[in-house]
């Protein structure tokens, strides 16, 4: 039996926003400049509004000027475009995050081609996708990049392990499987069509879940000693009322067999903010060429 270690992304995520407000106070020391992030909310959905909320908050704690757009429902595609190049344009935005899902009547890949890949904080932009896969300097996706964060903390070098990614959407497995490239991971991508899905875990060093399927991924999937981080945020009713958060792992059966693995929440999670407050402040440097 194993001992299973917490991987406590809550308290990793508040080292790297504290490291992250210093270096913003050195970079305004050397250039005068306060990095600005731009976040552009396009009609109601309340968990939109809430990520919105934090986001802006934790960017003015970190030093940094939050400048938020707040467009109702109706907003057409032209009037979000034309904002989009209106913030490509202004010198005190250096990063711009569109927060997703965009109402159905808005073209979201339109919407993301649209904004200067210098600014693109989210890393979205295929200009972004395309230098991380061919092993440039790029803006990366901020939750793949949290997750290579703490597994680096945990594991100091990836080189040679076997990482499986289950998911290959662009804003989660696509990026973390390139980024474990990058690390000389040996990386599988699995997904809804993977043969044998148990056994291709059970290959893994390093298993990554980032499907949105609650407790998906079972405890007799782990490879002994496995380090695991749980992407999945899926909130599933409590017996007796009420709703909880669970991933895509079922945390109580990893217990005992792999070697450490993120909790959720407390997790990955904590760590997407942190790292578009890291993102934003790069994008400055960048443009600055400070
Ligand atoms: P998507 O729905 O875009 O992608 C899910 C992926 O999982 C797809 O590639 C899909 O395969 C795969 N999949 C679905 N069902 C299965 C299955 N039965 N077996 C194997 N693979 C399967 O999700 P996201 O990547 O956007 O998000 C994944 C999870 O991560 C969600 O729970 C989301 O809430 C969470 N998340 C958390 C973040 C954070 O911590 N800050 C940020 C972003 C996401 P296929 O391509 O074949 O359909």
């Amino acid at each position: 039996m194993v001992e299973t270690r917490l991987i406590d992304g809550k308290a990793f995520a508040e080292g790297l926003r504290k490291r992250v407000a210093s270096d913003v106070t050195a970079f305004h020391a050397a250039t005068g400049v306060t990095p600005g992030l731009a976040v552009v909310l396009v009609g109601e959905d309340p968990a939109s509004a809430v990520y919105v909320r934090n986001k802006g908050k934790q960017t003015v704690e970190a030093g940094m000027a939050s400048i938020e757009h707040k467009l109702p429902a109706t907003t057409t595609q032209a009037e979000l475009l034309a904002l989009i190049a209106a913030l490509n344009a202004e010198k005190d935005v250096h990063g711009i995050l569109v927060q997703l899902p965009l109402p159905g009547h808005i073209d979201a890949q339109a919407v993301l081609a649209t904004i200067d890949p210098a600014k693109d904080v989210d890393g979205f932009h295929v200009v972004n996708a395309g230098r991380l896969a061919v092993g440039l300097d790029a803006l990366v996706p901020c939750t793949p990049l949290g997750c290579v964060m703490l597994l680096k903390d945990r594991l100091g070098s990836l080189s040679g392990l076997e990482a499986v990614v289950v998911g290959r959407s662009n804003i989660v497995g696509k990026p973390l499987a390139q980024l474990l490239l990058r690390e000389d991971c040996t990386v599988t991508i699995a997904h809804s069509r993977t043969r044998d899905l148990p056994e291709v875990c059970r290959r893994a060093d390093i298993l990554i879940g980032a499907v949105g399927r609650p407790e998906m991924i079972r405890g007799a999937w782990i490879k002994p000693g496995a380090t695991v981080i749980d992407v999945g945020i899926n909130r599933v009713d409590k017996p007796g009322g009420g709703t909880r958060l669970v991933g895509d792992v079922a945390f109580d059966e990893a217990q005992g067999i792999a070697g450490a693995i993120t909790p959720v929440p407390g997790g990955v999670g904590p760590m997407t903010i942190a790292c578009l407050l890291q993102n934003t402040l790069t994008a400055a440097r960048r443009q600055l060429g400070a």
